[in-house]
Parts: structure tokens; C-alpha cells; sequence
């Protein structure tokens, strides 16, 4: 197996970006913080982008995306979609309590974004291939570190 390229990431201030976006889209209203965390990737290579902790007011942003082959505004349009959550909330609750964190008014917020569409594209065709180079450099990255095996040290005699 050829080593695969080890991914880099910018080191970007999430929260720098968080205040802009705030700016821009919400008038500096969403109160809330952001962090980035690593979260596991799936056997079937599915990712959590971000996600939301409504009870902390807090915006976890998975470190694959601070990736150099993740472009910015795709970043900021997840980001973005996490300050929609807290600026809905958790919204609606069936009786078993399932929530329906993106309803209709959600969606519509959501679409009205101008990198909508493209980010929608970059997701499916794009995304994939970023992902598909952290499972392989985690896989090298594991094979490699294995310990090897000593030998038996030799019995006295
Ligand atoms: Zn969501």
C-alpha cells in the first residue's frame, strides 16, 4: 500500500468566522460558541460535519473540515447551517419525543442562503473524495504504529 497524502488543515478561527456570519445573515443576534472537534468516522464513511448542542449553546465543528481542500465558504455554509439550529431551537417534539430539527421554516432559511446550491453540489461530489483520504491516511496511520512484535527473549540457560 503507497502512503497516502496526509491531510492539512488551515487551523481556522471558528469563531472569527462565526461573528461574521452573524453579522451578515442573523444582525449579530445568535448568541452562542464554536469549537472544533474530532468525531469519528463511520465504517460507511459517514461524517457529522457539525453539529449543535442546543443545552451548551454550542456549535461543534468536526476537524476534517478545517481540511485545506474544504473551501471556506463551504465551511461558513455549515457553520451557517448550525447558527440556523440556534437560532430556531430545538423546535418541534412528537409525543415520543423524536424532534424534527429542520422544519419547512428551517429548509426555507436554509435555501435562501447564495452558496446553497453549490455547497449542496460540493457535498455530493466533492466532500466524498476529502473523506475518503482521512479513512486512508487513519488506516496508514494505524498500520504503521503497530507495534511489532519482539522476540522472545532468549531463555538462560
Ligand atoms: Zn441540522
Amino acid at each position: 500500500m503507497r502512503k497516502p497524502k496526509e491531510p492539512t488543515c488551515r487551523d481556522t478561527n471558528l469563531l472569527l468566522r462565526f461573528d461574521k456570519l452573524n453579522l451578515e445573515f442573523f444582525g449579530g443576534l445568535v448568541c452562542g460558541g464554536i469549537g472544533w472537534r474530532r468525531f469519528p468516522i463511520s465504517s460507511d464513511k459517514i461524517v457529522t460535519q457539525a453539529c449543535c448542542v442546543f443545552e451548551e449553546r454550542l456549535i461543534k465543528v468536526n476537524y476534517l473540515m478545517d481540511d485545506t481542500r474544504i473551501p471556506l465558504w463551504y465551511l461558513d455554509f455549515v457553520i451557517y447551517h448550525e447558527m440556523l439550529h440556534l437560532q430556531h431551537g430545538p423546535q418541534q417534539f412528537s409525543p415520543d419525543g423524536y424532534g424534527h430539527p429542520h422544519s419547512l421554516r428551517f429548509q426555507c432559511m436554509e435555501a435562501s442562503h447564495p452558496d446553497y446550491h453549490r455547497a449542496v453540489e460540493f457535498e455530493e461530489k466533492h466532500l466524498p473524495r476529502v473523506i475518503n483520504s482521512w479513512v486512508a491516511w487513519k488506516k496508514w496511520t494505524k498500520k504503521s504504529t503497530k507495534p511489532t512484535p519482539s522476540k522472545p527473549a532468549a531463555k538462560k540457560k
